[in-house]
């Protein structure tokens, strides 16, 4: 694994035990050239998914753009990171269980707002009004740019 610090190929593996939620494997890694610290995940993955796009385009799937859209969703309520990593892991475990490698962008959104849906309410009312706004929710990155957590200085 290369070092994302300096870029050298020769990293060591310094612990390794499961994460959390018991589908990953954390892995605590060391670089000798600069003595930068940083940590992977290692999971099993069924089958690579590819995100088909309204417009016929097709995308590899990336599993952290959609953690990362869940994650500002949930983003103060009071929802144990446990769970919530869990709730991402059945996620991806139902998209790569469909039996189709190719899943088209909007079924991916009607399943995150059906998980939501069943966690927070909240979470689900913000990530459905962005995801409803942002036509044909094709561009992935845009719509997570869109879904800004909301900034209250007074809590
Ligand atoms: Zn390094």
């Amino acid at each position: 694994m290369r070092c994302p610090f300096c870029g050298n190929m020769d990293t060591q593996v310094k612990d390794s035990r499961p994460a959390e939620d018991h589908v990953s494997i954390r892995r605590r890694r060391f670089c000798p050239a600069c003595g930068g610290r940083f940590t992977t995940y290692e999971r099993v993955q069924l089958r690579d998914l590819v995100v088909l796009k309204s417009n016929g385009r097709r995308e590899d799937f990336d599993r952290s753009k959609l953690e990362r859209s869940i994650r500002i969703a949930l983003q103060k309520r009071p929802i144990e990171q446990e769970r919530m990593d869990q709730m991402i892991s059945g996620l991806i475990r139902r998209l790569e269980s469909m039996g189709e490698t190719d899943i088209p962008s909007k079924l991916i959104g009607e399943i995150v707002m059906e998980a939501l849906a069943r966690i927070d309410t909240v979470a689900y009312v913000r990530f459905a009004s962005v995801y409803k706004n942002f036509q044909a929710a094709d561009d992935f990155d845009k719509f997570v740019s869109e879904l800004r957590p909301n900034v209250e200085p007074d809590e």
